[in-house]
């Protein structure tokens, strides 16, 4: 702590107003550094006699508070006195985040329903928002810095709360005051929406898998009537008059739904379009209208059909749902970390499609899920949503961060590379990728200068992308893969904001 007390002295930090502080914020210099200490000077805030920041001493990144009083006990942590300044070193601990919130709200997640284009950064290690925000803060779009389903939680050992903390932390450094938003993913039960909304996530991707019943897709007309017949007589006569051989045309779209494919979706989507109702009516009662609910029916087998995102959008608006964004699932493959996987001719005329629904139901966003590194379709995705969209693109940071280990720390790459390739057939459990990586060439054969090939290769990079679960909860990778990434922050820092800006600019997003 004594070489923060040099820093704030030698450039007289303690004394000055706010006005003088934001001068030197709006000044390109990001850091003030001695020796190995650093102090961010964007997270240079001063309230009630109180300076706060962000400083990282010894590889550990912690936040600060000096003033020349005693200082508050509501921040935990270790307080030493020099001279006539107190500083405390308040851990980036979940309760210091929580207080962090009551003095500067603008480190608590919030609802972007009013903001055009978002982008679901789903940082899985705690340390990539501040490279989010410097990439997304140059562009007319909001970050959802913090992004991650249960699956995730459970891979990395995180919890909710701790994600809203780490990002929360990472925005007071970089003094973003714009707001972001945090989202609980693909959740599937009132259990795992409460635990989100407990650690104050303002956004639920609300994953109707469980409720759907996809089977009816290929059954045949008298199995259908067979099961429609079993319905209510009321949702009958309902779905029978609504979709009397439905015609839907909007911006030079048509979109019929014939009444044999109306009691098809009725069959396949009604008990998941109630579940939407109710989470919804739970949401409200505990956010008001501070919420962002998105529908998300994309882990399915086959794509969403036009007629059915119709019927699906149709339906919840009947039951008074708040469709903030909709992921339906997309023609063709959108596979982690790796580009779009397709006939893009035929991606761009159901793409199209999909938005003109949209568009004229409520102008919802439409959602991108396993949306990053989609290059060859952005240009499409951005014309027809006319930005009006939500793009996740977890996991693509923690891929480029092994970028970074890739160029800086050759022998722990190629430790990662094989616990990887080890731990492959059991990720593969859990998703969906077609690599083969049988063909991938072999990792004692390349100089250390080709390491970084692999992160461009789609079969390793896509083998890297989905084995962060057995890779961060080894003991031989993590502790080691962690002080890497300290120790080269700034490189990490840049390769993590340099991919999301090339994001932001194929998708045509315009600067600020
Ligand atoms: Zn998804």
């Amino acid at each position: 702590m004594k070489k923060i007390i040099e820093i704030l002295r030698e450039n007289n930090l303690e004394e000055l107003s706010q006005t003088q502080l934001d001068r030197l914020k709006a000044s390109e210099r990001e850091k003030i550094e001695k020796d190995s200490t650093r102090l961010y000077t964007r997270s240079l805030y001063t309230r009630e006699g109180i300076l706060y920041f962000v400083a990282k001493e010894d590889g550990e990144k912690s936040l600060y508070l000096c003033s020349h009083r005693v200082l508050p006990e509501d921040f935990t942590g270790q307080v030493e006195q020099f001279g006539d300044l107190f500083l405390k070193k308040a851990p980036f601990s979940t309760d210091n985040a929580a207080t962090l919130r009551t003095v500067f709200p603008f480190t608590a997640p919030v609802s972007l329903r009013e903001k055009r284009t978002t982008i679901g950064c789903g940082d899985r290690l705690g340390i990539a928002s501040a490279a989010h925000i410097r990439a997304i803060r140059k562009y007319q779009a909001y970050p959802v810095l913090a992004q991650q389903s249960i699956r995730e939680l459970n891979f990395t050992n995180r919890t909710f709360k701790r994600i809203v903390a780490d990002a929360g932390f990472q925005v007071f450094q970089e003094g973003y005051e714009d707001g972001w938003g945090a989202d609980g993913d693909h959740l599937k039960s009132i259990e795992d929406v409460d635990t989100a909304l407990q650690a104050g996530m303002p956004m639920i991707t609300l994953d109707l898998t469980e409720t759907l019943h996809p089977e009816a897709v290929r059954w045949d007309e008298p199995k259908i009537e067979e099961e429609f017949g079993e319905l209510p007589q009321a949702v009958r006569k309902h779905i029978d008059q609504e979709y009397r051989d439905l015609v839907f045309e909007n911006r030079g779209v048509t979109v019929r739904l014939p009444r044999l494919e109306a009691r098809r979706c009725a069959l396949m989507y009604l008990d998941a379009l109630d579940f939407a109702a109710l989470m919804d009516r739970h949401i409200r009662e505990h956010r008001g209208e501070a919420y962002d609910l998105e529908i998300s029916i994309d882990e399915t087998s086959t794509a969403t059909l036009p007629g059915h995102h119709l019927f699906i959008i149709r339906e919840l608006r009947r039951r008074g749902v708040t469709v903030n964004s909709l992921a339906p699932r997309f023609i063709g493959e959108f596979q982690k970390g790796v580009d779009y996987i397709g006939n893009l001719e035929e991606f761009e005329g159901q793409f199209a499609v999909h938005c003109a629904i949209a568009q004229a139901h409520g102008d919802y966003k439409i959602s991108i899920h396993s949306g990053s590194d989609k290059f060859s379709v952005y240009p499409a995705i951005g014309r027809y949503t006319h930005h009006r969209l939500h793009l996740k693109t977890a996991g693509t940071s923690w891929v480029e961060a092994i970028r970074t280990i890739a160029r800086t720390e050759p022998e722990l790459y190629r430790r990662m590379h094989k616990k990887a390739q080890d731990f492959f057939p059991e990720a593969l459990k859990s998703y969906h990728i077609s690599a083969d990586i049988s063909g991938l060439p072999d990792i004692n054969t390349l100089r250390d200068s080709q390491l970084e090939e692999y992160l461009d290769i789609s079969e390793s990079r896509q083998m890297l992308h989905i084995s962060y679960g057995g890779l961060l909860r080894d003991s031989e990778i993590r502790g080691p893969f962690f002080k890497a990434l300290s120790d080269h922050e700034e490189l990490h820092d840049t390769i993590i904001r340099k991919h999301m800006e090339k994001h932001l600019s194929k998708l045509g997003v315009k600067k600020r």
